[in-house]
Order: structure tokens, then C-alpha cells, then sequence
């Protein structure tokens, strides 16, 4: 690609890609939308790395209402969160030590009535009264009980009264289909325990059901790693919309871009600009942000197959920092 081409710029990258350099130190590089990871843990990571290594905004799963309300929405990073998960009584992740109980809700009765002690419609009223935009259930059943059916409605249900989208844990054998079929908006990771057969994969990307990408935790478990790229790689397919997600706080994860996640959603088949919308979608946000892009040093990627590992370059930056280099 002739790199002072705007045009080929945007066919490999977006429409909103701009050749671009910095105001104060001139460095030339491409300009791309902020981009979101669509699952963390804040309380269990240094959030300061973020935007250094080019995250803006992130979607917090699961952490203590309480402390969420307390921060900024617009701040660095910008913020959307779930506050507490709901599950069933001494269902998962309660007593996990990454879960402390102020982050976990354990919701035991179906009542759609405000104020009652272990209530469906209770529990997402406290959420949603603490700022939540976003609302999480736990559906394990490899640890313990699940929610049972008319529980998980009755929170649907709580949560489309406050206008709030659902978000689930699916995990261990059925899960995946229970979330699909009780209508979830979005399953906050690739499902990873079993293979999902082709008719409840149709009807995921039917129902606009969003799946939140969370490959590279999978790293050191072969079946998972298998299960979840194949999943994947049939959700992409059958036209389903994959968000970039990464669980950071698991594990040992990278905190900013992550390179290898990118890898394997390139290699599932989201690539260039599918792969960058996965990345800059704001969702459960309505809006983008404005104050800040990603800044990527450097010349533009060569093809297609080299945007993943130049995106673990990518950098957050105010946006009135950047001068256009664009003239196209
Ligand atoms: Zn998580």
C-alpha cells in the first residue's frame, strides 16, 4: 500500500483512519477511533498502563457497585460497568478470591418487586441505581448452582425495565444455550465449554446477541483454546458481532492492547475493518468518546495481516494533539 494514500488508508483500516502526526513532538502515525476492552476487573489491575498501551474506554464485569459509582464516567479510562454479578445462592464466582462479596449478588428469589431481601428485580435495581449500564449473571454450572429459569427471566426482565442490556457468564455443559435462548444480549466470553451446534449459533447472531471475544485466557488450556476458536470462527460466519474483550484482571494478562487476542480474532476471521469495529464499538455506551484517539506510531500496517501485531503499537492520545497529514 502506498502509504500517503488516504484512500487505501481507509479501505485497509476505516473511514475513520487519518494519517496523522503529533502536535508536540512531531511524530508521524495513524490516527483510529478510541478503542474499548469490553471486559475487565479494575480492582484487579493497574488501570495507569492503559492508555499508555492504547485502551480508552473499558466495560468493568463484575467489581464492587459502590467503589464504580464513585469514579468518573468520562475519566481515563472512560467507563461503563455491570457493578455486582448476580448468581445464585453459592453459585459462581461466590468465594472465588478475585470475587470479594461486595462484587457478587446472590439472588434467590424470582420477585419482580422492589426491596425484597434476595429479589431478581431488587438485585438490578441496586445495580442500576449505582450507575450501571450493563447488567451480569453468572451461568455456571461447573461451580455449583445456576440461576433457575423464572429467576433469570425475572432479571431479564428487571433489567429491560431500567433499559439496561444483559451480559452472561455461560459456562459448563448447556449454559451457552440457556443464555442464548432466555434472550442475553451479549455472553461476555466466547463460549468455551463445548462446541455450539449450528441451529443455536443461527439463533445468537439472529437475536443480535453480542459475543465478547476473551480468547487468549485460553492460553495453556487446549480444549478451551480449541472449543472457543472454532465457536468463534462459526459465530463470525454466520454474520454474529464479536466484540474485543480480554477478562484483563485474569491471570497474567497484558494490560493495554492485547497483541495475541487481536492474533486469534484475526486468525477466527475478524479482520482489518471488522476487526477495528470490534475494537472501537462502545457498547453498552451509545456514543464514542470524543476527547481522545489512538495514536499508533509509525508507517500504516502493509496489509491486512500485519494489523494485529502493529495495533499492540497503538497508544492513547488527546485529540487535540494530532494535526492531520491527510490531505486526501
Ligand atoms: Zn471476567
Amino acid at each position: 500500500m502506498p502509504h500517503h494514500d488516504p484512500f487505501a488508508l481507509r479501505e485497509l483500516l476505516g473511514d475513520d483512519a487519518r494519517l496523522c502526526r503529533r502536535a508536540i513532538t512531531l511524530e508521524a502515525g495513524v490516527a483510529l477511533p478510541p478503542f474499548v476492552d469490553h471486559h475487565v476487573h479494575l480492582h484487579l489491575i493497574d488501570e495507569r498502563a492503559l492508555g499508555g498501551r492504547g485502551i480508552a474506554g473499558v466495560v468493568d464485569l463484575g467489581g464492587d457497585p459502590v467503589e464504580l459509582a464513585r469514579r468518573p464516567l468520562e475519566g481515563m479510562p472512560r467507563l461503563a460497568y455491570a457493578g455486582a454479578i448476580l448468581t445464585s445462592p453459592g453459585g459462581y464466582p461466590a468465594g472465588r478470591s478475585w470475587a470479594p462479596p461486595a462484587t457478587v449478588r446472590e439472588v434467590s428469589d424470582p420477585s419482580d418487586h422492589p426491596g425484597v431481601a434476595g429479589g431478581a428485580a431488587t438485585a438490578v435495581d441496586e445495580q442500576a441505581s449505582f450507575g450501571a449500564s450493563v447488567i451480569k449473571v453468572a451461568l455456571n454450572s461447573d461451580a455449583g448452582t445456576v440461576l433457575d429459569a423464572a429467576t433469570l427471566s425475572a432479571i431479564l426482565t428487571a433489567a429491560r425495565g431500567h433499559g439496561l442490556p444483559v451480559v452472561a457468564h455461560a459456562e459448563g455443559s448447556g449454559m451457552a444455550r440457556i443464555a442464548i435462548e432466555a434472550g442475553v444480549d451479549a455472553l461476555a466470553h466466547t463460549p468455551f465449554t463445548e462446541l455450539l451446534d449450528p441451529g443455536l449459533i443461527a439463533a445468537a447472531v439472529g437475536s443480535g446477541q453480542r459475543w465478547i471475544s476473551t480468547l487468549d485466557i485460553h492460553r495453556g488450556d487446549r480444549d478451551g483454546d480449541r472449543t472457543a476458536r472454532t465457536n468463534l470462527e462459526r459465530f463470525l460466519s454466520a454474520g454474529g458481532v464479536v466484540l474485543y474483550g480480554t477478562d484483563l484482571g485474569d491471570d497474567d494478562l497484558p494490560v493495554g492492547v492485547n497483541a495475541r487476542e487481536l492474533a486469534a480474532l484475526h486468525q477466527a476471521g475478524l479482520q482489518g475493518t471488522d476487526l477495528l469495529d470490534a475494537l472501537t464499538d462502545p457498547w453498552p455506551r451509545a456514543e464514542r468518546s470524543q476527547g481522545v484517539a489512538t495514536f499508533v506510531p509509525g508507517a500504516p500496517p502493509a496489509d491486512v495481516d500485519a494489523i494485529p501485531a502493529w495495533l499492540g503499537r497503538a497508544t492513547v492520545v488527546p485529540t487535540e494533539e494530532l494535526i492531520s497529514d491527510d490531505h486526501g
